[in-house]
Formats: structure tokens, C-alpha cells, sequence
């Protein structure tokens, strides 16, 4: 690891004489895609695709089906215990799969910076006969996710009860799962809902955690080794594909995950079709679109990403001198958000308009005054919102938005007669005219980025989105009345939300700021295309006189700890609630190795305790799961900073009351595992953070009880320490 910019960078071995001559073309950032490195193995039967952050592997022999997926800075050697199989069940019962087709057509070619393979075989009954149904598998591997599109193909008047694009047991570790359920307005749900996961943890041998089963395929699901690593699936944007293609009715399909003993796992299976006894004609073809990603891991650990907003405040703007302290305060970044009338002077920044204040040079001002002192900028964007009152909304608004089956838009009022603006769906030119209208701002003012609100894929029954009336890339649509609208099948708009991303990191450049908010929604695919991540707006339940449990926080608290996250604490904590849960909120984040968003004064409180371990980026990070750290005291929790000779314990205490606790170390078991650890020092608490006098000195601890029996420590209440072992 190496340590450029302020951000975290790979640096892998440039083989090209090109590259050598220019190290700094050797550096990678998690961000920005790179081509990958295929290597077709005869011998083994292996097609793998490398990047320096993951490998994924085909297997030949066994219908070159995905067999392995692995992060270079994860944790299992394999997320995959059991290769991604089709499956088809024909009207006998009888099991057809693609895994026993011995010699698949295989192909690959290069698109840019994509790899594209594609796969066509035979279903085959289990003693390898072959069916009639073939399988045709186009894999389009691209930044950090793979798109799948998987093709069956068949002779008139082949009957199945069951078609499963997607089978595969995940590795036990994955054990905290979300997904985004299927049912639309048709099945009882709310027309608009935003579609927010349903949360879970499926362990084995916890017989209190239950088989996830619903006949309507989920739009997506992902897998977690809470902040270590984890894996997703979603479908394409195309839903009618998974919902009405094989029947014509909704809720006749079945997605499962279930503990599985042998393998030991976690079964997934999703079928758009399931049946025990009645079987349906397969189509000569049906198509099935969906997704595989996971995080991009740079395997180091994330200072705290401090972060604050500024907006035009009745055109006050932030003097200079302020924007000085913010920098001493450790600020790293901010945004201009300013979406709503927040001072009823009518002066905002309405959702696509373009300019939005008269006084743009008061804007510019800020910006330019954050880059003078290092503060790194990005403005406001809804991925979803369009004021009425532009252009582009009363020309076009009824053509973009997202609807219900009725044909009504959906406007968000922040209070009444007073609104955000209309929900679009990117499934429409609405996408063009975002990319040019974020575009327009970026060129025009000395910003670094963005920040993406409602950086969500959504349900939308516009029917001008669906099928014909869908614009081409670059145009910007079908208006009302152009096409004759049958009724919408139903879509998300997941495919152009992923374009969006890919279009802004290319636009923004590798150092360029990328932020996006998905409170409830996070995804691996999206954020790998993003510097920091915010969460927790709303969604779980509030804080009003005590601070939850780590093991009850939230799954996006950290989510599988790939990039920074800013956790908001507005959203969280009741405005009622006693200031110190602030403070604990703050302890709370850094034992995740998240941070309070915006920074409050008790983060800024906090980071100086982080102070000596110097860069923060050399080190490997293990949250409060870590199993390097043992307390004897069960509101007493560790996160561990490990590096290759050294190690930094973080103790903190979530009462208000001092607790002595005994504390072992299992040296082993670090991130990166101390043989022998010589020393071990309590170091003294800076005054910033407790707001006491500095202790003077640091206390040597006993090693060997450290690593033994364990020492007695006291950590004050509402506070942490920090352990330095080496
Ligand atoms: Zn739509």
C-alpha cells in the first residue's frame, strides 16, 4: 500500500516497459476501471479474469459455468461453494443442468475495457444425457460486477415446472443478508415505495434464523461478512423478464436462501417459475438478465472522512475565514446541498435547474476558497427529482417520470405547497438529461464531483419506458400520446442507474469526488464507482436514552467496509435524546470504522485519539466483530488497526460509568498476526478527546497477561483508549 493524494491506492507491478518508465501509471485506484487479465488455462478447464482486486473463474469442464469468485483483500479463498448453476425442472420432475455439459462453445473478446464471454450448451439430466433445452450464457464482466444475460433456448412444446437462472451455495461467512422484494402495486405494494431491504442474518446452526422464501423473485439481494466482504445479485432492469415472461402471472416463482449442511453454505436459488406439479410450455426462447458484484476491497484501513454542507443561507455564503477553520478542523470534503426553500426566500437550488441562484460569483467563491485550503468539493444532484417549475419538467416531465399503474406522478413535499420536485425514472431521457445537466455544473464552477441523492433503482409503471418506446442511448424519449401505451409490465431502472455511475466516474476522472447516498439500499456495484458513501438517514430505529448494541447497529453501519461511509446521525438520534449519545454515536461509528456525517463536534473530539498511528491508510482494519480482541464486559467494544510489526487497539466504553474490563489480545488473530509481541503500551488520552488534561505518561501493560490470562484495564464512560502493541 502506498499512500498518494490522500487516498488509498493499490500499487501492482506494471509489466509493460511503458508503464516502468511512469510509476505513477502503476498506481490504481478502487474507482477507476482497469482493464482485466484473462488467462484461458486447457489443462485445468479454468477461465479466469483478474483485476489486482478480485478473480473470477469459469470452469470449462463443467459447463463453463462461474466456480469461483475471490477479493484479493477478502477473506475466503472462494465466496462460491457450489458453482452458479442453471436449472431447469422438466414436467417429469427430473433435474436438468447446465453443470454436467462436459464441453460448452466458448468464447471471449475484448469491448474497451470489458470482457465478454459467452457460453452455449446443453441442459443435461443428472446421468449426463442431454435435453432438448439449450443454454446460451453472455457475461459481460465490467468494474467490479458481472452482467450475466442467460438465454434457454428449446423446441416447440417443452414442458417445465421449474426454471432456475441463478443457483449456487455462498460460503457460510456471508451471513448478513438484505433483499428488495419483487411485489409490485398489483400484489399489494405501495405504488411508490422506495423498495428499502428487508434486513436478515441467516447463520448456521442458529435454528432461530430463517429460510429467506418468497414466490416473487427479489429485484436483488445482497450477501455480507459484516465489514469483510460479500457478494450481491440483482436483476435487470427489464423486470417482466422475472415476473409475468414464463406465465403471464406474477408470484409464481420462488427465491430461496437456506442454510445448507453439504456442502456447508447458504443455498440460493431463484426461479421465476416453480411448480410441484403443473408444468408450462417453455417459449423457444426466454431471456433472464441479472447481476453479480461485490465489493472492491483495498484491503486497508479508512480515516475518518470528515464532511460538511454548505448552502446559499439568504446569500450569506460561507466567508473564507470559516472555510479556514474547517480545514483545521480536519474537513476533508463538502457539498453545496440546498434542494429545498430552507430560509422561504425562494432562493434554492431547484432539481435540474441551471443557474440557480442569481449570484453564481458567491458560489464559485466558496469553492474556490475550499481548494485553496485543500477542502475538495461537490454540488447536489437527485438522481430521481425534477423540479416543475423547469423547462425540462413541463416539456417532458410526464414522459421521464416514475409512475404508478394509475398514470400519476409522484411529487415530494417537504411541506405542503412546497416541494423537492417530481420522481423520474432513468429508465427514460431523463438519464441523458441528468448526465447533461450534472455535466453543465461540472463545467461551468471549479468543483471536484458530486453527490448523488436518491441513488436508488426504483419500480416505475410508466409504459413509455417499456420495450419500443424506450429512447436509445443519447435521446431523450417517446413524449405522451407518441406511442400507444399498453399497459406497463413494470421496470426498474437498476441498468441505467449502473450507466450513470460508470458515466460519472468517467466524468469526474479518477481524483475526481464521487458521493452517494442509499440509505436502506446499498449496493456493491454502484458504490465501487464511489469515494465515500452516506448512510442511515432513515429507516431503523431511533436512539432516544441509550445506544444500541454494535451487534443491533444497522448492516450499512459499515456494510463489508470497502470504502468510507459517513452514518447520519440526525437520522438516527432523537432530537430529544441526551447529548451524550452524540458521543457515543461517534464511538459507535469508529468501532466500524465509519464516522458520524456530518462531522459533529464530538468527531471532531474523537479523531485526535487516532493521532499516532500516523497514516491510517498503511494499516489493515478489523471492526468490533474482530476475534483478535476479547472484553469481559459486554457494553465494553474493540476495533483493531493492524499493520505488518504493529498493532493499535481501540477500547471504548458505551457507558456512562468507568469499567474495569479484561482485556486479551489472541496476537494470531490480527489482520496482520503478531508472532511474538514484545510491548504493549496504554497510551495517554489526548485532551481533545476527553476533554480532560492530557495524562502524562503512556502505561506499560503486561505482554504476556495481555496475551495470556489478560490485564485489567479501566476505560473511562462515554470514552475509548487506545492499545499500541507491538
Ligand atoms: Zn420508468
Amino acid at each position: 500500500m502506498t499512500r498518494a493524494s490522500g487516498l488509498c491506492f493499490v500499487t501492482v507491478l506494471a509489466l509493460a516497459a511503458g508503464a516502468l518508465a511512469d510509476p505513477g501509471a502503476a498506481r490504481i485506484s478502487r474507482t477507476w476501471p482497469q482493464a482485466y487479465s484473462v488467462e484461458r488455462n486447457e489443462s485445468s478447464g479454468i477461465l479466469s479474469l483478474r483485476t489486482p482486486f478480485y478473480v473470477v473463474e469459469q470452469d470449462l469442464n463443467r459447463g463453463g459455468v462461474i466456480a469461483r469468485i475471490a477479493l484479493t483483500h477478502g477473506k475466503a479463498a472462494n465466496l462460491l461453494v457450489r458453482p452458479v448453476e442453471t436449472r431447469v425442472r422438466d414436467d417429469g420432475g427430473a433435474v436438468l443442468t447446465d453443470l454436467l455439459e462436459p464441453a460448452p462453445t466458448v468464447t471471449h473478446r475484448r469491448e474497451g475495457l470489458n470482457e465478454i464471454v459467452t457460453v452455449e450448451g446443453t441442459l443435461r439430466h443428472q446421468d449426463g444425457r442431454a435435453s432438448a433445452i439449450r443454454v446460451k450464457t453472455t457475461l459481460q464482466y465490467r468494474w467490479g460486477y458481472i452482467k450475466i444475460r442467460k438465454e434457454l433456448l428449446a423446441p416447440p412444446g417443452v414442458r417445465v415446472r421449474e426454471v432456475c437462472p441463478l443457483s449456487t451455495t455462498l460460503v457460510p461467512s456471508l451471513s448478513d443478508y438484505g433483499y428488495r422484494e419483487g411485489r409490485t402495486e398489483e400484489d399489494g405494494a405501495s405504488p411508490f415505495a422506495f423498495g428499502s431491504n428487508v434486513w436478515g442474518k441467516l447463520r448456521l446452526g442458529q435454528p432461530s434464523d430463517k429460510t429467506v422464501q418468497t414466490r416473487h423473485v427479489p429485484r436483488s439481494m445482497i450477501l455480507v461478512d459484516a465489514g469483510v466482504e460479500g457478494l450481491e445479485w440483482f436483476v435487470g432492469s427489464d423486470l417482466a423478464q422475472w415476473d409475468l415472461q414464463l406465465t403471464g402471472r406474477r408470484g409464481q416463482g420462488q427465491c430461496v436462501l437456506q442454510a445448507s449442511q453439504d456442502p456447508p453454505g447458504l443455498a440460493l436459488s431463484v426461479a421465476p417459475l416453480s411448480s410441484t406439479d403443473e408444468a408450462v410450455v417453455l417459449p423457444s426462447s426466454c431471456v433472464f438478465d441479472f447481476y453479480l458484484a461485490f465489493p472492491i476491497l483495498e484491503g486497508c484501513a479508512h480515516r475518518p472522512w470528515l464532511h460538511t454542507t454548505f448552502n446559499r443561507n439568504r446569500g450569506a455564503w460561507v466567508p473564507t475565514d470559516e472555510i479556514g477553520r474547517w480545514a483545521e478542523k480536519g474537513i476533508q470534503t463538502v457539498h453545496c446541498h440546498n434542494d429545498g426553500d430552507y430560509y422561504g426566500d425562494g432562493l434554492f437550488w431547484r432539481d435540474g435547474s441551471y443557474p440557480p441562484y442569481p449570484d453564481m460569483d458567491g458560489y464559485d467563491k466558496v469553492l474556490k476558497d475550499c481548494r485553496q485550503v485543500g477542502i475538495r468539493t461537490a454540488t447536489y444532484f437527485s438522481n430521481k427529482e425534477l423540479h416543475p417549475s423547469t423547462k425540462e419538467f413541463q416539456e417532458h416531465g410526464e414522459a421521464w417520470g416514475r409512475k404508478n399503474r394509475n398514470g400519476d406522478l409522484r411529487h415530494n413535499f417537504y411541506r405542503p405547497g412546497a416541494e423537492y420536485g417530481a420522481q423520474m425514472c432513468l429508465r427514460s431521457g431523463w438519464l441523458e438529461f441528468l448526465k447533461f445537466s450534472i455535466d453543465r455544473v461540472l463545467k461551468n464552477h471549479p468543483l471536484d464531483g458530486v453527490y448523488y441523492d436518491w441513488n436508488t433503482a426504483l419500480l416505475c409503471c410508466n409504459p413509455l419506458h417499456e420495450t419500443a418506446a424506450r429512447p436509445a442511448p443519447g435521446e431523450r424519449g417517446a413524449e405522451p400520446g407518441s406511442a400507444a401505451a399498453a399497459p406497463a409490465k413494470g421496470h426498474w431502472d437498476i441498468d441505467e442507474l449502473l450507466d450513470l455511475m460508470e458515466w460519472t466516474r468517467h466524468r469526474v476522472g479518477p481524483d475526481g469526488l464521487v458521493i452517494v447516498h442509499n440509505t436502506t439500499t446499498p449496493m456493491f456495484a454502484t458504490e465501487n464507482f464511489a469515494d465515500y458513501v452516506v448512510a442511515t438517514e432513515w429507516g431503523y430505529r431511533k436512539w432516544t436514552d441509550r445506544a444500541p448494541d454494535m451487534q443491533d447497529l444497522p448492516l450499512e453501519w459499515n456494510l463489508a467496509g470497502a470504502l468510507p461511509r459517513g452514518v447520519i446521525s440526525y437520522g438516527t438520534i432523537d432530537k430529544n435524546a441526551p447529548r451524550r449519545l452524540h458521543r457515543l454515536f461517534a464511538l459507535e461509528a469508529f468501532l466500524g470504522g465509519s464516522t458520524p456525517w456530518p462531522a459533529s463536534e464530538e468527531t471532531f473530539a474523537l479523531v485526535p485519539l487516532l493521532k499516532p498511528l500516523g497514516d491510517i491508510e498503511s494499516y489493515r482494519f478489523a471492526d468490533w466483530r474482530n476475534q483478535a480482541v476479547a472484553l469481559s464486559d459486554a457494553r465494553c467494544a474493540s476495533a483493531v488497526y493492524s499493520r505488518a510489526g504493529e498493532s493499535y487497539l481501540l477500547l471504548a466504553n458505551l457507558d456512562q460509568t468507568p469499567r474495569e474490563v479484561t482485556c486479551v489480545l489472541h496476537p494470531e488473530k490480527l489482520p496482520h498476526p503478531l508472532p511474538q509481541p514484545a510491548t504493549a503500551r496504554r497510551l495517554p488520552t489526548p485532551a481533545a478527546s476527553s476533554g480532560k488534561p492530557d495524562q502524562q505518561d503512556a502505561a506499560a501493560l503486561d505482554v504476556r497477561q495481555l496475551i495470556g490470562q489478560g490485564v485489567k484495564i479501566t476505560i473511562p464512560g462515554d470514552d475509548a483508549i487506545l492499545i499500541h502493541v507491538r
